[in-house]
């Protein structure tokens, strides 16, 4: 028995040696396993890189045609818009030459009275009607022209007070009669009958001389109002502002 337990420790650390041997190589194995599978794991990795790109392209693709597809909504929308815009411009004509830059003291709509208007000294109050197209102080003395907006039927031409010359016309704009008012017109510079056919474009006639009997002591510029309907409404000025919706905004088709 003396050598008893120098056998047993030799034995354990032979069995030890053993197990540390087998341990290795298992774990060479697993290492190779975990190689694989790394190799495998990057495979697929690129795999589902590949795929995930596919997908990403495709992403890409599906969103460009989505864009082309908003896009071409949007060009509809834009064409939609030029048709509508266009529309405007085979109907619409300009009445007066660089018409939106003479915009410059009564807009539609906005409300006067004798102490805040824009122009003084000033004789009427309420909501304005029509928009005002100013002339320069250049143009005191120069012929003004003012152009047929529309297409329709000249229906009054006369001496009306607080315009001076006017022409009103007939016409149907955005499928909707109204009555076009050309005010404060040298009333002897139309050469326009009643009941004659106008187009859009068709010279109607001058304004008339600022601070004359021809503009009825106003200043030179021509006041456009445009009334809904067959009816034909001289006023310049209402005095409530929903009465402002018997009128139409000329400006919104410039
Ligand atoms: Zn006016």
């Amino acid at each position: 028995m003396k050598f008893f337990w120098p056998i047993i420790i030799i034995i354990i650390l032979a069995v030890g040696l053993v197990l540390v041997f087998t341990h290795q190589s298992s774990t060479g194995n697993v290492n190779i396993v975990n190689n694989n599978l790394n190799s495998k794991a990057v495979q697929n990795l690129n795999t589902s890189n590949i795929n995930q790109a596919d997908n990403l392209n495709q992403t890409i693709v599906n969103e460009s045609i989505a864009n082309q597809n908003q896009n071409s909504n949007s060009n509809q929308g834009v064409i939609n818009q030029n048709k509508n815009v266009n529309f405007g411009f085979v109907e619409i004509n300009l009445p007066i030459s660089n018409a939106k830059s003479r915009i410059t003291k009564k807009p539609f709509g906005i409300y006067i009275t004798p102490k805040n208007s824009p122009v003084q000294p000033e004789k009427f109050s309420g909501y304005h009607t029509g928009v005002d197209f100013e002339t320069l102080a250049a143009e005191a003395d120069v012929e003004v022209p003012i152009i047929a907006i529309a297409n329709g039927k000249v229906l009054v031409k006369q001496f009306v007070s607080g315009y001076g010359g006017v022409l009103i016309q007939s016409a149907t704009i955005n499928n909707q009669a109204v009555t076009i008012l050309y005010g404060h017109l040298k009333l002897a510079s139309i050469n326009l009958k009643v009941g004659q056919q106008i187009r859009a474009g068709d010279k109607i006639g001058i304004l008339g001389k600022g601070f004359s009997s021809e503009t009825d002591g106003e200043r030179k510029h021509l006041h456009l109002g445009i009334h809904l309907g067959a009816s034909i409404n001289y006023r310049g000025y209402v005095s409530t502002q929903s009465q402002l919706s018997g009128w139409l905004d000329a400006q919104k088709l410039f």
